[in-house]
Protein backbone atom coordinates (compact mmCIF):
# COMPACT_ATOMS: atom_id res chain seq x y z
CA UNK A 1 0.00 0.00 0.00
CA UNK A 2 1.21 3.72 -0.03
CA UNK A 3 1.64 5.43 2.99
CA UNK A 4 3.12 9.24 3.61
CA UNK A 5 5.80 8.57 6.03
CA UNK A 6 8.83 10.45 7.93
CA UNK A 7 12.15 10.40 6.09
CA UNK A 8 13.44 13.41 8.00
CA UNK A 9 13.66 16.57 9.33
CA UNK A 10 11.60 18.39 6.67
CA UNK A 11 10.77 15.49 4.52
CA UNK A 12 7.93 13.24 4.13
CA UNK A 13 7.62 11.39 0.91
CA UNK A 14 4.72 8.47 0.25
CA UNK A 15 6.46 5.34 -0.27
CA UNK A 16 5.30 2.05 -0.91
CA UNK A 17 5.35 -0.31 2.37
CA UNK A 18 3.51 -3.19 3.65
CA UNK A 19 -0.14 -4.05 4.21
CA UNK A 20 -1.23 -3.78 7.67
CA UNK A 21 -2.04 -7.10 8.98
CA UNK A 22 -4.04 -8.17 12.54
CA UNK A 23 -1.50 -8.59 15.53
CA UNK A 24 -3.90 -9.30 18.70
CA UNK A 25 -7.65 -10.50 18.68
CA UNK A 26 -8.64 -7.06 19.47
CA UNK A 27 -7.28 -5.36 16.56
CA UNK A 28 -9.34 -4.05 13.24
CA UNK A 29 -7.65 -3.06 9.83
CA UNK A 30 -9.80 0.32 8.17
CA UNK A 31 -9.31 1.38 4.61
CA UNK A 32 -8.63 4.93 5.14
CA UNK A 33 -10.95 7.30 2.98
CA UNK A 34 -10.37 10.53 4.37
CA UNK A 35 -7.40 11.91 7.05
CA UNK A 36 -5.75 15.41 7.64
CA UNK A 37 -2.85 16.58 8.66
CA UNK A 38 -2.65 18.45 12.19
CA UNK A 39 -0.75 21.00 13.19
CA UNK A 40 0.94 18.24 15.84
CA UNK A 41 2.38 16.62 12.90
CA UNK A 42 4.12 19.85 12.11
CA UNK A 43 6.50 19.11 15.54
CA UNK A 44 7.44 15.92 13.73
CA UNK A 45 8.18 17.20 10.54
CA UNK A 46 10.07 20.18 11.96
CA UNK A 47 11.95 17.69 14.18
CA UNK A 48 11.32 18.44 17.81
CA UNK A 49 9.72 15.53 18.88
CA UNK A 50 12.17 12.80 19.59
CA UNK A 51 12.39 9.17 18.93
CA UNK A 52 11.22 9.52 15.04
CA UNK A 53 12.82 6.74 12.89
CA UNK A 54 13.24 7.12 8.77
CA UNK A 55 10.16 5.37 6.96
CA UNK A 56 7.49 6.04 10.18
CA UNK A 57 4.20 6.28 9.21
CA UNK A 58 2.54 9.70 9.57
CA UNK A 59 -0.78 10.68 10.95
CA UNK A 60 -3.60 10.52 13.21
CA UNK A 61 -6.55 11.81 12.41
CA UNK A 62 -7.66 9.13 9.60
CA UNK A 63 -11.79 8.01 9.48
CA UNK A 64 -12.80 4.43 6.82
CA UNK A 65 -14.04 1.19 6.46
CA UNK A 66 -13.49 -1.69 8.26
CA UNK A 67 -11.76 -4.58 5.98
CA UNK A 68 -10.72 -6.80 8.64
CA UNK A 69 -11.24 -7.60 12.32
CA UNK A 70 -9.84 -9.56 14.99
CA UNK A 71 -11.70 -12.72 16.87
CA UNK A 72 -11.91 -10.12 19.80
CA UNK A 73 -13.73 -7.70 18.09
CA UNK A 74 -17.80 -8.14 18.37
CA UNK A 75 -19.00 -3.96 17.90
CA UNK A 76 -17.52 -4.31 14.28
CA UNK A 77 -18.23 -5.83 10.57
CA UNK A 78 -16.08 -5.58 7.64
CA UNK A 79 -17.82 -2.91 5.87
CA UNK A 80 -18.35 -0.49 8.88
CA UNK A 81 -17.72 3.42 8.73
CA UNK A 82 -15.56 4.49 11.24
CA UNK A 83 -14.04 7.46 13.00
CA UNK A 84 -11.11 6.62 14.78
CA UNK A 85 -9.53 8.60 17.94
CA UNK A 86 -5.97 9.44 17.74
CA UNK A 87 -5.03 7.97 21.35
CA UNK A 88 -4.87 3.95 21.56
CA UNK A 89 -7.04 2.83 24.51
CA UNK A 90 -7.55 -0.44 26.37
CA UNK A 91 -11.07 0.38 27.94
CA UNK A 92 -10.33 -1.54 30.80
CA UNK A 93 -7.53 -0.03 32.83
CA UNK A 94 -7.79 2.31 35.93
CA UNK A 95 -7.28 5.43 33.90
CA UNK A 96 -9.67 4.01 31.18
CA UNK A 97 -12.35 3.53 33.24
CA UNK A 98 -11.94 7.12 34.78
CA UNK A 99 -12.30 8.33 31.34
CA UNK A 100 -8.99 9.31 30.67
CA UNK A 101 -8.35 7.73 27.78
CA UNK A 102 -5.10 9.40 26.41
CA UNK A 103 -3.16 8.42 29.96
CA UNK A 104 -4.18 4.22 28.95
CA UNK A 105 -1.89 2.11 31.13
CA UNK A 106 -1.79 -0.49 27.94
CA UNK A 107 -1.43 1.02 24.95
CA UNK A 108 2.24 1.99 24.95
CA UNK A 109 4.74 -0.66 24.44
CA UNK A 110 7.60 2.00 24.34
CA UNK A 111 6.08 2.79 27.87
CA UNK A 112 9.91 2.43 29.28
CA UNK A 113 10.96 5.62 27.27
CA UNK A 114 7.88 7.35 27.95
CA UNK A 115 8.57 6.92 31.86
CA UNK A 116 12.33 8.12 31.44
CA UNK A 117 11.05 11.27 29.89
CA UNK A 118 7.59 12.03 31.52
CA UNK A 119 8.15 10.50 34.85
CA UNK A 120 5.16 7.65 34.25
CA UNK A 121 4.31 6.20 31.41
CA UNK A 122 1.86 7.85 28.36
CA UNK A 123 -0.47 6.40 25.94
CA UNK A 124 0.07 5.24 22.68
CA UNK A 125 -0.51 7.65 19.87
CA UNK A 126 -1.31 6.58 15.76
CA UNK A 127 1.78 7.84 14.23
CA UNK A 128 3.34 9.87 16.68
CA UNK A 129 6.75 9.04 17.45
CA UNK A 130 8.43 5.93 19.18
CA UNK A 131 7.84 7.66 22.59
CA UNK A 132 4.10 6.93 22.09
CA UNK A 133 4.08 3.58 20.50
CA UNK A 134 5.92 3.75 17.70
CA UNK A 135 2.68 3.07 16.08
CA UNK A 136 1.89 2.87 12.20
CA UNK A 137 -0.08 6.20 11.55
CA UNK A 138 -3.18 7.01 9.21
CA UNK A 139 -1.84 8.83 6.39
CA UNK A 140 -1.89 5.73 4.47
CA UNK A 141 -4.41 3.69 2.26
CA UNK A 142 -4.62 1.46 5.79
CA UNK A 143 -4.19 1.25 8.89
CA UNK A 144 -3.98 -1.01 11.69
CA UNK A 145 -5.94 -0.11 14.59
CA UNK A 146 -5.62 -1.81 18.24
CA UNK A 147 -8.23 -2.07 20.84
CA UNK A 148 -10.95 -1.59 17.70
CA UNK A 149 -13.57 -3.12 20.30
CA UNK A 150 -13.01 0.29 22.31
CA UNK A 151 -11.89 3.78 20.01
CA UNK A 152 -13.62 3.67 16.88
CA UNK A 153 -16.89 5.32 16.47
CA UNK A 154 -19.38 3.81 13.64
CA UNK A 155 -20.76 6.62 11.63
CA UNK A 156 -24.27 4.77 10.43
CA UNK A 157 -25.86 8.52 9.07
CA UNK A 158 -24.80 9.93 5.96
CA UNK A 159 -22.84 12.33 6.91
CA UNK A 160 -20.10 13.37 5.12
CA UNK A 161 -16.29 12.32 5.71
CA UNK A 162 -15.62 16.28 5.86
CA UNK A 163 -18.37 16.66 8.78
CA UNK A 164 -16.95 13.71 11.09
CA UNK A 165 -13.23 13.38 10.42
CA UNK A 166 -12.12 15.91 12.96
CA UNK A 167 -14.08 13.87 15.75
CA UNK A 168 -10.69 11.86 16.06
CA UNK A 169 -9.09 14.49 17.11
CA UNK A 170 -8.97 18.42 16.70
CA UNK A 171 -12.83 19.17 17.52
CA UNK A 172 -12.58 16.82 20.80
CA UNK A 173 -9.17 18.61 21.48
CA UNK A 174 -10.78 22.02 20.84
CA UNK A 175 -13.73 21.30 23.15
CA UNK A 176 -12.00 19.85 25.84
CA UNK A 177 -9.90 23.17 26.13
CA UNK A 178 -12.85 25.19 26.44
CA UNK A 179 -14.18 22.92 29.15
CA UNK A 180 -11.08 22.74 31.24
CA UNK A 181 -12.33 26.39 31.13
CA UNK A 182 -15.23 26.00 33.43
CA UNK A 183 -17.29 28.71 31.72
CA UNK A 184 -19.80 30.69 33.68
CA UNK A 185 -22.30 33.22 32.29
CA UNK A 186 -20.46 36.42 31.25
CA UNK A 187 -16.89 34.67 31.16
CA UNK A 188 -14.41 36.33 28.42
CA UNK A 189 -12.16 33.63 27.22
CA UNK A 190 -8.92 34.46 25.10
CA UNK A 191 -7.79 31.97 22.65
CA UNK A 192 -3.98 31.61 21.69
CA UNK A 193 -3.43 30.21 18.29
CA UNK A 194 -6.26 30.56 15.03
CA UNK A 195 -5.01 27.76 13.42
CA UNK A 196 -7.75 24.42 13.82
CA UNK A 197 -7.75 23.58 16.93
CA UNK A 198 -7.59 27.63 18.58
CA UNK A 199 -10.80 28.02 16.65
CA UNK A 200 -12.43 24.58 17.54
CA UNK A 201 -11.53 25.53 21.33
CA UNK A 202 -13.70 29.06 20.24
CA UNK A 203 -16.38 27.69 18.49
CA UNK A 204 -16.76 25.45 21.77
CA UNK A 205 -16.53 28.69 24.04
CA UNK A 206 -19.65 30.25 22.88
CA UNK A 207 -21.42 26.36 22.98
CA UNK A 208 -20.41 26.56 26.91
CA UNK A 209 -22.10 29.86 27.44
CA UNK A 210 -19.32 32.46 26.53
CA UNK A 211 -19.99 36.20 26.59
CA UNK A 212 -17.27 36.92 24.84
CA UNK A 213 -14.21 35.03 22.95
CA UNK A 214 -10.93 36.47 21.71
CA UNK A 215 -8.96 35.27 19.29
CA UNK A 216 -4.75 35.84 19.20
CA UNK A 217 -2.70 35.63 16.24
CA UNK A 218 -0.72 36.92 13.49
CA UNK A 219 -2.18 36.02 10.17
CA UNK A 220 -4.51 37.88 9.26
CA UNK A 221 -6.40 35.12 6.95
CA UNK A 222 -6.97 33.19 10.49
CA UNK A 223 -8.02 36.15 12.88
CA UNK A 224 -10.68 36.71 9.75
CA UNK A 225 -11.66 32.93 9.82
CA UNK A 226 -11.73 33.55 13.55
CA UNK A 227 -14.22 36.58 13.83
CA UNK A 228 -16.31 35.03 10.68
CA UNK A 229 -16.80 31.46 11.57
CA UNK A 230 -16.18 31.50 15.05
CA UNK A 231 -17.73 34.77 16.49
CA UNK A 232 -14.19 36.17 17.93
CA UNK A 233 -12.53 39.60 18.34
CA UNK A 234 -9.52 39.62 17.55
CA UNK A 235 -5.86 40.92 18.40
CA UNK A 236 -2.70 40.04 15.56
CA UNK A 237 -0.12 40.75 18.06
CA UNK A 238 2.15 42.15 15.83
CA UNK A 239 0.49 44.35 15.96
CA UNK A 240 -0.66 45.34 19.49
CA UNK A 241 0.28 44.26 23.13
CA UNK A 242 -1.23 41.69 24.06
CA UNK A 243 -1.46 42.17 27.45
CA UNK A 244 -2.78 46.26 27.14
CA UNK A 245 -5.08 45.01 24.25
CA UNK A 246 -6.94 42.10 26.60
CA UNK A 247 -6.80 44.73 29.40
CA UNK A 248 -8.61 47.34 27.31
CA UNK A 249 -10.89 44.52 25.84
CA UNK A 250 -11.73 43.37 29.64
CA UNK A 251 -12.94 46.31 32.00
CA UNK A 252 -8.58 46.31 33.06
CA UNK A 253 -8.96 42.67 34.51
CA UNK A 254 -7.98 39.89 31.88
CA UNK A 255 -9.76 37.10 30.36
CA UNK A 256 -11.37 34.55 32.81
CA UNK A 257 -9.68 31.99 31.07
CA UNK A 258 -6.73 31.47 28.22
CA UNK A 259 -6.55 28.51 26.34
CA UNK A 260 -2.66 28.33 24.76
CA UNK A 261 -3.74 26.14 21.43
CA UNK A 262 -0.26 26.92 20.34
CA UNK A 263 2.38 24.80 22.02
CA UNK A 264 6.15 23.84 21.86
CA UNK A 265 6.84 26.07 18.38
CA UNK A 266 4.97 29.61 19.12
CA UNK A 267 6.53 32.37 17.46
CA UNK A 268 6.47 35.99 18.57
CA UNK A 269 8.02 39.34 18.64
CA UNK A 270 9.18 39.98 21.30
CA UNK A 271 13.13 39.84 20.39
CA UNK A 272 15.55 38.64 23.41
CA UNK A 273 13.39 35.86 24.75
CA UNK A 274 12.39 34.48 21.66
CA UNK A 275 16.18 34.90 20.49
CA UNK A 276 16.68 33.43 23.52
CA UNK A 277 14.33 30.30 23.26
CA UNK A 278 15.05 29.80 19.48
CA UNK A 279 18.95 29.46 20.09
CA UNK A 280 17.72 26.65 23.06
CA UNK A 281 15.76 25.22 21.02
CA UNK A 282 17.96 24.81 18.47
CA UNK A 283 20.84 23.07 20.21
CA UNK A 284 18.10 20.73 21.76
CA UNK A 285 19.18 22.25 25.32
CA UNK A 286 15.40 22.97 25.67
CA UNK A 287 12.60 21.75 24.01
CA UNK A 288 10.00 24.38 23.47
CA UNK A 289 9.36 27.84 22.86
CA UNK A 290 6.57 28.63 24.97
CA UNK A 291 6.02 32.26 24.55
CA UNK A 292 1.93 31.37 24.20
CA UNK A 293 1.89 29.78 27.20
CA UNK A 294 3.83 32.44 29.06
CA UNK A 295 1.66 35.11 27.92
CA UNK A 296 -1.65 33.26 28.37
CA UNK A 297 -0.43 32.95 32.05
CA UNK A 298 0.65 36.50 32.74
CA UNK A 299 -2.79 37.93 30.80
CA UNK A 300 -4.83 35.57 32.20
CA UNK A 301 -7.37 37.33 35.02
CA UNK A 302 -6.68 36.83 38.78
CA UNK A 303 -7.88 33.45 39.85
CA UNK A 304 -8.57 32.27 36.42
CA UNK A 305 -8.07 29.44 34.63
CA UNK A 306 -4.82 28.38 32.14
CA UNK A 307 -6.10 25.86 29.72
CA UNK A 308 -3.48 24.15 27.57
CA UNK A 309 -4.12 21.67 24.57
CA UNK A 310 -1.12 22.70 22.64
CA UNK A 311 1.58 20.19 22.42
CA UNK A 312 4.57 20.19 24.47
CA UNK A 313 7.20 17.21 24.17
CA UNK A 314 9.63 18.57 27.16
CA UNK A 315 10.69 21.00 28.69
CA UNK A 316 9.96 24.69 29.18
CA UNK A 317 12.51 27.86 30.07
CA UNK A 318 11.54 30.87 32.27
CA UNK A 319 7.80 29.32 32.83
CA UNK A 320 6.09 32.69 35.53
CA UNK A 321 5.31 30.53 37.94
CA UNK A 322 5.20 33.69 40.24
CA UNK A 323 2.31 35.13 38.28
CA UNK A 324 0.72 31.03 38.69
CA UNK A 325 1.01 31.14 42.62
CA UNK A 326 0.70 34.95 43.54
CA UNK A 327 -2.46 35.20 41.71
CA UNK A 328 -4.13 32.20 42.13
CA UNK A 329 -4.05 30.93 38.55
CA UNK A 330 -5.08 27.11 37.91
CA UNK A 331 -3.53 25.25 34.93
CA UNK A 332 -5.43 22.47 33.40
CA UNK A 333 -3.26 20.24 30.79
CA UNK A 334 -3.58 17.53 28.50
CA UNK A 335 -3.70 15.75 25.01
CA UNK A 336 -7.35 14.73 24.25
CA UNK A 337 -9.44 12.02 26.31
CA UNK A 338 -10.84 11.97 22.38
CA UNK A 339 -13.19 8.54 22.85
CA UNK A 340 -15.46 10.56 25.75
CA UNK A 341 -16.05 13.32 23.73
CA UNK A 342 -16.70 11.71 20.02
CA UNK A 343 -20.45 10.46 20.85
CA UNK A 344 -21.88 14.03 22.43
CA UNK A 345 -19.80 15.88 19.83
CA UNK A 346 -21.11 13.63 16.74
CA UNK A 347 -24.54 14.23 17.95
CA UNK A 348 -24.14 18.12 18.21
CA UNK A 349 -22.78 17.74 14.25
CA UNK A 350 -25.96 15.60 13.78
CA UNK A 351 -28.11 18.39 15.13
CA UNK A 352 -26.58 20.97 13.16
CA UNK A 353 -24.98 23.04 16.48
CA UNK A 354 -21.31 22.54 14.77
CA UNK A 355 -19.87 22.29 11.15
CA UNK A 356 -16.53 21.48 11.56
CA UNK A 357 -15.72 21.78 7.65
CA UNK A 358 -15.13 25.32 7.72
CA UNK A 359 -11.61 24.82 8.89
CA UNK A 360 -10.87 22.84 5.42
CA UNK A 361 -9.10 25.08 3.18
CA UNK A 362 -7.36 22.20 1.11
CA UNK A 363 -8.52 19.25 -0.53
CA UNK A 364 -5.61 16.83 -1.71
CA UNK A 365 -4.53 13.19 -2.92
CA UNK A 366 -2.41 11.34 -0.32
CA UNK A 367 0.22 11.21 -3.36
CA UNK A 368 0.52 14.79 -2.58
CA UNK A 369 1.25 14.81 1.11
CA UNK A 370 4.74 16.70 0.71
CA UNK A 371 3.17 19.56 -0.56
CA UNK A 372 0.23 19.56 2.16
CA UNK A 373 3.30 19.48 4.79
CA UNK A 374 4.61 22.20 2.93
CA UNK A 375 2.12 25.17 2.49
CA UNK A 376 0.58 23.97 6.24
CA UNK A 377 3.77 24.64 7.67
CA UNK A 378 5.00 27.87 5.97
CA UNK A 379 1.19 29.02 6.13
CA UNK A 380 1.10 29.21 2.33
CA UNK A 381 -2.28 29.74 0.10
CA UNK A 382 -4.35 30.47 3.43
CA UNK A 383 -3.50 27.32 4.26
CA UNK A 384 -5.73 25.89 7.55
CA UNK A 385 -6.13 22.85 7.49
CA UNK A 386 -5.24 20.06 4.68
CA UNK A 387 -7.40 16.66 4.50
CA UNK A 388 -5.90 14.28 2.14
CA UNK A 389 -7.95 11.59 0.31
CA UNK A 390 -6.95 8.57 -0.02
ZN1 LIG B 1 -4.05 16.03 15.53
ZN1 LIG C 1 -6.47 1.63 29.29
Amino acid sequence: MKANCWMGINRVEVREVDDPKILNRRDAVVRVTSTAICGSDLHLYDGYVPTMEKGDILGHEFMGEVVEVGSGVDNLREGDRVVVPFPIACGACLMCEKGLYAACENSNPNAGMAEKLFGHPSAGIFGYSHLTGGYAGGQAEYVRVPFADVGPLKIESDLTDEQVLFLSDILPTGYMGAEFCDIKPGDVIAVWGAGPVGLFAMVSAHLLGASQVIAIDRFDYRLEMAREKAGAETINYDQVDVNEALKDMTGGRGPDACIDAVGLEAHHGFAPIHAYDRVKQAARMETERAHALRQAITCCRNGGIVSVIGVYGGMVDKFPMGAVVNRGLTIKAGQCHVHRYMRPLLERIEKGEIDPTFVITHRLPLAEAAHGYQIFKKKQEDCVKVVLSA
